[in-house]
This record gives structure tokens, C-alpha cells and sequence, in this order.
């Protein structure tokens, strides 16, 4: 007997979350200077953290040897005032992560599944399969989620819906009419998670209410990051906004500490900070018509995206990663997700954008 067989098989058939290359590992395997190396792979921050976040951790800084606040009571304060939510509506975690994760473990059991989009965020899938749940796939529509599709696969045993949106890795969005039919056709014995990673990427009257409808679908788990516009992703925070008694499952079911210090002080501190999440707008959106501009005028086709991210599509995507890497530009392949024709690559600065695309223009000539 292998001890491989101990964990059940559910467990055993789990493909491990492919995470992008880390600068300090291509360093090593290509002999560069990680100094010359421009990460665009994980959707990270150009802009890197706050100064106000950074402010914060240095003063947190002389707490360290103290446990955090097991109930986050700072952060959560930040979060209720920014948003007009009551304290037992929001649900911390170690990443938003660590959101998905708790909504598994505290909802689905093997008897039960969960419904999500073809090409969309991967943790959806493990989630589901690490507690044993039934996946149920739906196919897309033009990358995008087909939400009468989704509403039509739901079954007497689905407890669970994700959504991410926009969405990773094709930078889609939903419209807010098309969610909110989707929202009220659902079943109540379902929970929506409505994954907006992205949202403060959004231009303020794109942005959908979904806040303002958790009054109404007490149904509806909204879950935001600190990894992405706050630029924190290092620190794993993120958060959950839901009703009183689906917070209040989420919390039985997670670490008592899972939200360390620092994170904790840095989130609260760059929540305030408007003029920095201003700024990480301004550049993405600059950024973004930098790289489409590029692909437009290299003949490659793209994902119109509403990320800080955008996939296009290249033939063999393994052949060009490669090309890339060996100059020291890290972005994402996407085969594990069925797009092995695509890459994705992040928005980054505009001197990170140049190394990038000078290095696709390279790849072309070739
Ligand atoms: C990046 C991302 C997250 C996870 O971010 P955390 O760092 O765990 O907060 C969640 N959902 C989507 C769609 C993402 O792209």
C-alpha cells in the first residue's frame, strides 16, 4: 500500500494551482540579473504598495511577537465604514483565497456540487474537488460567463455557484442586468459567490452594485482582494461581504488567526488610500491601451479585458513563453485552463510594457 492511498481519491486526483513563475526563479534557471527580469504573470501591482500600507506595517512592526486580532476588529471597522456594511457581514481571510477555501469547507460536502464557467479562475475547481464536491463545468460564450446557461445546469444538490468578475484569465465582464436576472431565476438553497478581484480596476459606472444588492439576495458572497489594486498581494488579505447568518458559517470554519498582523494593518491603511488606488487606475488603463495598441498593430488577436490583465492568442503559446522567458519576460500560460493557443499578460508599467512588447516583436521576426 502506497501512503498516496490514504487520501481519498478526490484528493489524489487534484492537479496542483500553477502559480506564475517567481523572478527569483528564473533568475537561477536562465542566469539572469533579477534586477533585469519584468514579472507581468500574476497580476500584481506595478505600483507596488501603498505608502500609506507601508507606513503602517513599520509602525505593526514592533507588535510582532503578539497574536493578531483573531477578529480582525480594525480592519473590519475600515471595511464596514467604506462600504456601509454592519461588522458581522464581512468575513476576513488569508488571501480572498482563503474566501473560496472557507466556502467549501463550510458549504459543499461530497453529496453536493458547485456550478462554474469554462475559463474561469482555477480555484473554483480545486475548492470543489478538495472537500469531494461534484464540478460542474459550464461551457462559456465568447470566453465570457453564459449565465442562462449556468442558471440551467444548477441541480437539487448544487449548493454552491462561483463567478469571478471580471474574470481570470479572460478579463470578461458581466453585464449587471444579465447578473441580477441570473440572481433572481437562482434557487435559494444556492449561494453566489460574486469573486470581484478586479473591481476597483473598473471605471466607477461599470462597476456593478452588487453591495447594494446583498440587501436583497442574502444569498450572494462578494469577495474582494487586497492582492490586486491595493497591491498587497504578498500579505494575503482579502475579505467577504455577505448576510449576518452566511458570515457567521464562514467564520466557524476558519483559522483563528488567519489574518496575521501585518496584513491586517496594511489592509486597513490602504483601504483609506484613495489617491494611490487613483493612480493604480490611471496606469492601468494606460498600460492597457499600450499592450492592445501593440497586439492591434502586430496582428495578434486579443480578450478585450477589464482587468489588469489581457489574454491574447499566438499560435503556440508554449513556443513564445519560452522565447520570452529566455529574455527575461515572465507572463502566463494558459493551457491548464484549455487555452494553449493564448497567453496572458499583466499590466505593468510603461518601461515594463516596452521590455515586453519589444520582446513579442523579437519573437515575430524570428
Ligand atoms: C487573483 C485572484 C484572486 C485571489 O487573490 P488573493 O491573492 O488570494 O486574494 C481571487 N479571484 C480571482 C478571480 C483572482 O484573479
Amino acid at each position: 500500500m502506497s501512503l498516496r492511498d490514504l487520501a481519498p481519491e478526490y484528493v489524489r486526483a487534484i492537479a496542483p494551482y500553477q502559480p506564475g513563475k517567481p523572478i527569483g526563479e528564473l533568475a537561477r534557471e536562465m542566469g539572469l540579473n533579477p534586477d533585469d527580469i519584468v514579472k507581468l504573470a500574476s497580476n500584481e501591482n506595478p505600483l507596488g504598495i501603498s505608502p500609506k500600507a507601508k507606513a503602517a506595517l513599520e509602525r505593526e512592526i514592533a507588535e510582532l511577537a503578539r497574536y493578531p486580532d483573531g477578529n480582525g476588529f480594525d480592519l473590519k471597522a475600515a471595511v464596514a465604514k467604506k462600504y456601509n456594511v454592519g461588522m458581522d457581514q464581512i468575513v476576513l481571510g488569508n488571501g480572498s483565497n482563503d474566501i473560496l477555501e472557507l466556502v467549501s469547507h463550510a458549504f459543499l460536502t461530497s453529496a453536493d456540487a458547485a456550478v462554474y464557467s469554462q475559463y474561469s479562475f482555477a480555484v473554483y475547481a480545486l475548492a470543489t474537488q478538495a472537500v469531494g464536491a461534484t464540478r460542474i463545468e459550464v461551457p462559456a460564450v465568447e470566453y465570457g460567463h453564459d449565465l442562462a446557461a449556468m442558471r440551467a445546469a444548477i441541480t437539487p444538490n448544487t449548493k454552491v455557484v462561483w463567478i469571478a468578475n471580471p474574470n481570470n484569465p479572460t478579463g470578461t465582464l458581466a453585464r449587471p442586468g444579465d447578473l441580477v436576472e441570473f440572481l433572481e431565476s437562482c434557487p435559494a438553497h444556492v449561494l453566489v459567490v460574486l469573486d470581484e478581484a478586479y473591481t476597483e480596476y473598473l471605471a466607477p459606472e461599470k462597476r456593478p452594485d452588487t453591495l447594494g444588492w446583498l440587501k436583497r439576495f442574502p444569498n450572494i458572497i462578494v469577495v474582494r482582494t487586497f492582492s490586486k489594486a491595493y497591491g498587497l498581494a504578498g500579505l494575503r488579505v482579502g475579505f467577504a461581504l455577505t448576510s449576518p447568518e452566511v458570515a457567521d458559517i464562514l467564520n466557524r470554519v476558519r483559522q483563528p488567526f488567519n489574518v496575521n498582523s501585518l496584513a491586517q494593518a496594511a489592509a486597513s491603511a490602504a483601504l483609506d488610500d484613495v489617491a494611490f488606488l487613483e493612480e493604480s487606475r490611471r496606469v492601468n488603463d494606460a498600460g492597457m491601451k499600450q499592450l492592445t495598441d501593440a497586439f492591434v498593430r502586430l496582428g495578434l488577436p486579443f480578450i478585450p479585458s477589464y482587468g489588469n490583465f489581457v489574454t491574447f492568442h499566438c499560435g503556440d503559446a508554449a513556443a513564445l513563453n519560452q522565447f520570452l522567458l529566455k529574455r527575461g519576460v515572465i507572463v502566463r500560460p494558459i493551457a491548464g485552463y484549455g487555452m494553449p493557443d493564448s497567453l496572458r499578460v499583466s499590466i505593468g508599467t510603461e518601461a515594463e510594457n516596452a521590455r515586453f512588447i519589444a520582446a513579442l516583436e523579437e519573437a515575430l521576426q524570428d
